[in-house]
């Protein structure tokens, strides 16, 4: 990308495309295109064909999702699966209508078999059955870095994937039902504060692991990579780290200043045991991420104290 050259970034009001948004601003990108959801809707091809060719893009991120914690996914499967193959299909095949010299798209760890060696490698992709609480969205997911791989195979496009972790940061929903851990947690912890609470509430059994990563460091590896991977195969990006939910719920009590008790609410699922991400192949590319979870955690709730209504 060059800093004049046209980009679109879809989903750009999300955790990641906000990001995503951010970083491109912050690095001199002039020429950004963005639509709302209610200006352009990703699930209908008629319009999005036409957002397409009006416009007419060089550069893609594909950050329209729809997307949610354990609890949503497991609540509202057909929506997961429906919306999110929608999205993808459409964007990619307007994509390689319309020019476009290169698309990102966003994939995720969770739609690595539930039960792979850990830490993932890329290669573990489909060679598994899938964690049920999500399997909806990795399927959707599944297809739609299927897709990019095909059109770049039958074709010769550029399009490449990339695996977060788990992530966090502004802009993140903080909806008790549909949020994931990190966001929930620092919500319930701050509320139970404020509200002199004896105790808050964790789901499961605090054991299974998690990898956090902060959205701008994704954001600054998204870029780079735009910039600098053309591979057909996925890439993972994370800490190459993780932490127990009772770890991580205690770093939040802790940041947040909370003084109550922690009570584990075992009614509701784990979900997968661990899934961390191998991050060799990220890291001989040249980027590693920057930003800890503590201090992560700590800017994300200065964010969250001052934006959340
Ligand atoms: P996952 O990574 O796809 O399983 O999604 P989540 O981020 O929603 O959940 C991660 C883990 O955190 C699961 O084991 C949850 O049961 C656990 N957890 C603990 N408390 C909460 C909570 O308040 N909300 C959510 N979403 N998960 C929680």
């Amino acid at each position: 990308m060059n800093k004049h050259s046209k980009i679109y970034v879809a989903g750009h009001r999300g955790l990641v495309g906000s990001a995503i948004m951010r970083k491109l601003q912050q690095e001199g990108y002039t020429n950004i295109i963005t639509r709302t959801h209610k200006e352009l809707d990703l699930t209908n091809q008629a319009q999005t064909q036409e957002f397409f060719e009006k416009e007419k893009p060089e550069y893609v991120f594909l950050a329209a999702a729809k997307v949610g914690g354990i609890h949503a996914n497991d609540t509202y499967p057909a929506d997961f699966a429906y919306i999110n193959i929608m999205i993808e299909s459409n964007v990619i095949k307007a994509s390689y209508d319309y020019g476009v010299k290169k698309l990102l798209f966003l994939g995720s760890s969770c739609i690595y078999p539930k039960l792979c060696p850990q830490p993932i490698k890329e290669e573990y992709l489909l060679t598994g059955p899938l964690e049920k609480t999500n399997e909806a969205y990795a399927i959707a997911k599944i297809a739609g870095l299927k897709m990019c791989q095909y059109f770049n195979s039958q074709y010769g496009t550029n399009y490449i994937t990339v695996m977060p972790t788990n992530l966090y940061g502004p802009n993140d929903n903080f909806d008790l039902e549909t949020s994931h851990v990190l966001a929930a947690l620092l919500r319930k912890f701050h509320e139970a504060k404020i509200d002199k609470k004896q105790y808050v509430e964790v789901w499961g059994t605090g054991t299974p692991r998690r990898e956090f990563l902060h959205v701008d460091d994704l954001a600054d590896a998204v870029v780079y990579l735009m910039n600098n991977y053309n591979e057909n195969e996925p890439l993972n990006i994370g800490t190459g780290k993780d932490i127990t939910i009772k770890e991580l719920a205690e770093l939040i009590k802790e940041i947040v200043g909370y003084e109550g008790e922690i009570k584990f609410d075992t009614t509701k699922p784990d979900g997968t045991p661990r899934k961390l991400l191998d991050v060799s192949r990220l890291h001989a590319t040249g980027w590693k991420h920057k930003i800890e979870l503590r201090e992560g955690i700590q800017s994300t709730y200065e964010w969250f104290k001052e934006n959340w209504k």
